[in-house]
């Protein structure tokens, strides 16, 4: 199967933090990816922005460093390499006095393409270069910029940023990214169940017991400690990461796949939220298991505080109050260093309402697992008999897809959430991106959670590294007759 690469209409890119870890690890890749796929148009510029003083021929070598290091085994001829690098310009700009604008002025003054500013730095910037680019005439109206995560660490500050945004661009100009929205998988939930009849009939209460939505990382904080404690797992996971695949999962069909048309059906979900009971929260933290501790240290050696009450796992059982999920409960679950590096969502159906096989055919259920990573793929887990001449014993089997087995040849390959997002602002879609309302409306609902758990002076529940979260977490669905769905791969 070969996927048709439809080449955009040239642009210019401009990265602040052109420099740092994101840019190096997750952007320039991507847009190295896309130029190898023919997606790029020969003239494309990518200028890269930071404080510090280098000249375009060093930069360049720098992105070359980058691709070897993190293009995970991706190669491309060496010319095409060097082609792309062509492509490459460097400016030392300070977001927040008056070095290099002139020059990125020039640079980008009387071209007849698209323009498109990423702000891969702190969010603490983004309305030094918000109001620089407008006092520099860049921030016209075709203009359009990229903000990273975090957006705001609950509504006020959200409110405020989306107000400083604004002052200087229209919401149609700004794209919010969430890379969960740019992964494979996600969109095929909008295509599995908008696409298909098999689907949407079954797609509630009625029918589904219950919906797990796991996002389990292997890694500790690592380099992030002090960013991280600050924050946590519901403000770094839950409020954007999983509250999307929630959104995905649960919305009414749009009339149309276009951007508001997704995105207001996506807000009606957040915004059909029902305050979560302190009973149905659990937080935990990691700990170092004895031998291990040098290699992995404990959450709290990680970030450098005895005493931090920061939660590195967040487990939710969550209602929506509206006709289609009345009663269903979602359960939602992330953190660091569990058992394995795994993200799925899971669709429990109900039991038949009837089993004529009688009891000892046992309680068979048809679970839908969609699989973010590893493995990018679709599995429904069906009854059937079991072969032979036993009688009627019945087993579950998957029908399963794997995206990379099924989907062979161009249009299997992975692309990365990244490179499909730059395309995507690149063509003016934000049908992938988070709107300004949407944003608030998420800190609407996680807010009084934090102040919750704040007030009652809860401590997180300690875990061992390795494993799947506090025993706290498995409680919050035993004592309901259910169970998490492993995250072992
Ligand atoms: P980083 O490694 O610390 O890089 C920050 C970049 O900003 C550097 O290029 C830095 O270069 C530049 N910078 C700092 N102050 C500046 C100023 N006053 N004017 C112009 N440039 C300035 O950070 P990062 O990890 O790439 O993260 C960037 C953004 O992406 C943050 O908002 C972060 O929350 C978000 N994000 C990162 C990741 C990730 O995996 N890294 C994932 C999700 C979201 P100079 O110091 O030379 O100026």
């Amino acid at each position: 199967m070969v996927s048709r690469v439809i080449p955009v209409e040239p642009f210019d890119l401009v990265i602040f933090g052109g420099t740092g870890d994101l840019a190096r690890r997750k952007i320039l890749p991507g847009l190295f990816r896309r130029f190898c796929a023919g997606q790029m148009p020969p003239e494309a510029r990518i200028i890269g922005a930071a404080r510090a003083d280098m000249d375009g021929a060093a930069y360049r070598e720098m992105v070359a460093g980058a691709m070897e290091e993190f293009g995970g085994g991706f190669t491309c001829e060496d010319k095409t390499l060097r082609a792309f690098l062509d492509r490459l310009d460097y400016l030392a700009i300070d977001a927040r006095g008056d070095k290099g604008w002139a020059e990125l002025q020039e640079k980008m003054k009387g071209k007849d393409r698209i323009e498109a500013y990423y702000f891969s730095v702190s969010p603490a910037l983004f309305g030094d270069l918000a109001e620089r680019l407008q006092k520099w005439g860049m921030a016209d109206k075709d203009a359009r910029i990229v903000v990273e995560k975090p957006f705001g660490r609950d509504l006020d500050t959200a409110k405020k940023l989306n107000g400083t945004l604004a002052a200087y661009f229209n919401e149609d100009q700004i794209y919010r990214i969430d890379h969960y929205l740019g992964k494979e998988t996600v969109q095929n939930l909008m295509a599995v169940r908008f696409g298909n009849m098999l689907f949407e009939p079954l797609w509630n209460a009625q029918y589904v017991d219950h919906i797990q939505i796991t996002v389990a990382e292997t890694v500790g904080v690592g380099g992030r400690g002090e960013y991280y404690d600050k924050s946590g797992a519901m403000r770094d996971m839950v409020q954007n990461h999983l509250m999307q695949l929630l959104c995905l999962i649960a919305m009414e069909p749009p009339a149309r796949f276009d951007p508001d048309a997704v995105r207001d059906e996506k807000l009606k979900v957040i915004r059909a939220l029902d305050p979560v009971e302190p009973h149905h929260i659990v937080r935990g933290q990691y700990q170092a298991v004895p031998m291990d501790e040098a290699d992995h240290p404990g959450y709290r050696t990680a970030v450098g505080d005895a005493r931090s009450r920061t939660e590195s796992f967040m487990a939710l059982k969550v209602h929506l109050s509206n006709w289609r999920w009345a009663g269903t409960p979602f359960y939602l679950r992330t953190g660091k260093r569990m058992s394995a590096r795994s993200s799925e969502i899971t669709v429990v159906f109900k039991d038949t309402p009837h089993s004529i096989f009688g009891e000892e055919a046992g309680r068979h259920r048809n679970v839908l697992s969609i699989r973010l990573q590893p493995n990018e793929g679709i599995t429904l887990g069906v009854t059937i008999k079991e072969p032979g001449p036993g009688g009627m014993r019945l087993i579950d089997v998957p029908l399963d897809m794997t995206f990379a087995e099924a989907l062979a040849g161009e249009a299997g390959e992975q692309v990365d959430a990244y490179e499909r997002l730059i395309m995507d602002v690149i063509r003016g879609n934000q049908t992938l991106f988070m709107r300004g309302d949407e944003v608030e409306a998420a800190w609407t609902w996680t807010d009084p959670i934090i102040q919750g758990w704040e007030a009652r002076n809860d401590v997180p529940k300690p875990y061992d590294s390795g494993s799947d979260g506090p025993t706290d977490s498995d409680e919050l669905l035993r004592r309901e007759g259910r169970a998490w769905r492993g995250v072992a791969p």
